[in-house]
């Protein structure tokens, strides 16, 4: 049955680049099968059953144990696709990376920097994140609805759009605005529901004087590098090799040593002078070049989580704190790969550190041990944020 959804643009202009695509979905992820699809393939077409198995979910597409891909995958693109049409595809390989949700009686859709062409489209073109009315003729089988209770579903779909328009302001930083969202996300916790739309643009407002002064570590750099090296030493083994090639580029710069058979790191003696060093050219020669990108990246995040009403973390402040220590993750690995370059970086380059950041980190299913590394390094605490993503 048609349905009317609210799509970014991103979203509809987005088209697969199958064989062209430098890190294909269909590598190294359990994609979930609905027991729906997998009655589907009973009764239509038995013989794909021997594809599906179970292991991150109750039904998967079973993976080729050699190279990790898909076992339907073929020369780039889907060989049930191809075969059978898009009807026999199950939902997570149907949708990827677009994500559905309802919101009330709001169905939205927008998308996953983990997919390279949504990183492309959500960074380099034009308002990737405003929506528009679209008709689908396929909804997901299970649609979660985020409305909190007590909430109008029109009122939280503005009060999302309001914290996207909030990443679009001309006149501040990307790292005073991340700070911004995160008072008002604070201060939105202390006020019942019912009042979040009206209350949130005020607390917006408000923010700049309500920040504490930044409290930096001189650590927090290698702890930023070794935050992502404990939760890629936790996650299932398969091969990263875009992330390991920007895990390798910050360790190149900043002169550390990760092992990996213990999760630490082993900084030099000029490792902070590195830092200082690349920090101090990235504010006289970087910056302003990459302000836009990453207040996009902020809006994709804040969009593919339906800020403030989803995402990873279980309260609005678990949910900043994290996308503050990815805002800095991702900052991190572009200063350390504009020192290396010596310029800043074509636009590829900028589309391969994000997306590879994004496709580990957005895939997490579990806040726990993130919170536990950023509880300990004094992250969670609005002071040490705001040091850290280099507010101030
Ligand atoms: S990651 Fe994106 S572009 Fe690449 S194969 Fe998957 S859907 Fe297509």
């Amino acid at each position: 049955m048609a349905a009317t959804v609210q799509q970014t643009q991103a979203v509809a202009a987005f088209r697969c680049t199958g064989d062209q695509c430098p890190d294909t979905c269909c590598k190294g992820w359990g994609m979930q099968l609905s027991a729906e699809t997998v009655a589907l393939y009973q009764t239509e077409a038995p013989e794909l059953l021997d594809a599906v198995t179970s292991g991150e979910a109750e039904h998967i597409m079973r993976r080729d144990p050699q190279t990790d891909y898909c076992v339907k995958f073929d020369a780039g693109w889907c060989g049930i696709h191809k075969q059978y049409g898009d009807r026999m595809l199950g939902d997570a390989c149907h949708f990827f990376p677009r994500i559905t949700r309802r919101l009330g009686d709001i169905t939205t859709q927008t998308a996953t920097l983990s997919c390279p062409e949504i990183a492309r489209l959500s960074l380099f073109a034009d308002a990737p994140a405003t929506p528009q009315h679209t008709t689908l003729e396929r909804l997901p089988h299970s649609l979660t609805d985020y409305l909190p209770e007590g909430l109008a579903a029109a009122d939280a779909w503005g009060l999302h759009q309001s914290a996207l328009a909030a990443t679009r302001d001309e006149t501040a930083s990307a790292e005073r605005i991340l700070m911004r969202l995160s008072a008002a996300a604070r201060a939105l916790e202390t006020q019942p529901v019912a009042q979040w739309p009206g209350a949130f643009a005020f607390f917006l407002k408000i923010a700049d004087t309500r920040l504490p002064p930044p409290q930096a570590k001189a650590e927090d750099p290698f702890n930023l590098i070794n935050a992502l090296q404990g939760l890629i030493g936790a996650a299932k083994k398969t091969a990263r090799p875009r992330l390991m090639e920007t895990l390798d580029c910050m360790t190149r710069a900043l002169g550390v040593t990760l092992q990996w058979n213990d999760l630490t790191i082993q900084t030099a003696p000029d490792s902070l002078t590195r830092f200082l060093a690349i920090d101090t050219a990235w504010r006289t020669h970087y910056a302003a070049h990459y302000a836009p990108i990453l207040k996009r990246w902020l809006e994709a995040q804040l969009s593919a989580s339906l800020f403030p009403f989803c995402g990873l973390g279980n309260s609005l402040s678990e949910r900043i704190a994290i996308l503050a220590v990815r805002f800095a993750t991702l900052k991190l690995a572009l200063m350390c790969a504009c020192h290396e370059t010596g310029g800043a970086l074509p636009e590829a380059e900028t589309i391969r550190i994000t997306q590879s950041l994004a496709r580990f980190l957005d895939h997490l299913a579990d806040p726990a041990l993130s919170l536990a590394i950023y509880t300990e390094t004094g992250w969670t605490l609005e002071a040490r944020m705001r040091a850290l993503v280099g507010d101030g």
